[in-house]
């Protein structure tokens, strides 16, 4: 068996490129992750109810209230890029650990 020009330029076997492959198994990989933070999201919710006397309906308000705090109710939670110092009231940025003004260090948000 030869391999010609023509083998070159047949789709049909050709092997996708090495960026679609990583591509497809970035999404696989955040796809599992998404299932996993969705079991473990019910997990939590479930013990909440079963220990305190929140509702879903009490779920469903803070939700949009999170969701509300950018002004915009998409669905999804804003990122912040700054962070207001609570000793100097001044704004820092999110890449800072601590006050480039006064050296207090920052609490981080666990979801960010
Ligand atoms: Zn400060």
């Amino acid at each position: 068996m030869s391999f010609s020009d023509a083998d070159l330029f047949n789709n049909s076997h050709a092997v996708p490129p090495r960026r679609s492959f990583n591509s497809e198994s970035n999404l696989r990989d955040l796809e599992l992750r998404v299932n996993k933070l969705e079991l473990i999201a019910e997990a939590l919710w479930e013990i909440l109810k079963k220990e305190t006397h929140l509702q879903e309906a009490d779920l469903i308000e803070l939700i949009s209230e999170i969701d509300l705090r950018d002004g915009k109710f998409d669905g999804k939670k804003a990122k912040t890029t700054a962070v207001r110092c609570v000793k100097c009231d001044r704004m820092n940025s999110k890449r800072h650990s601590k006050c480039l003004y006064c050296g207090e260090v920052f609490l981080l948000d666990p979801f960010e």
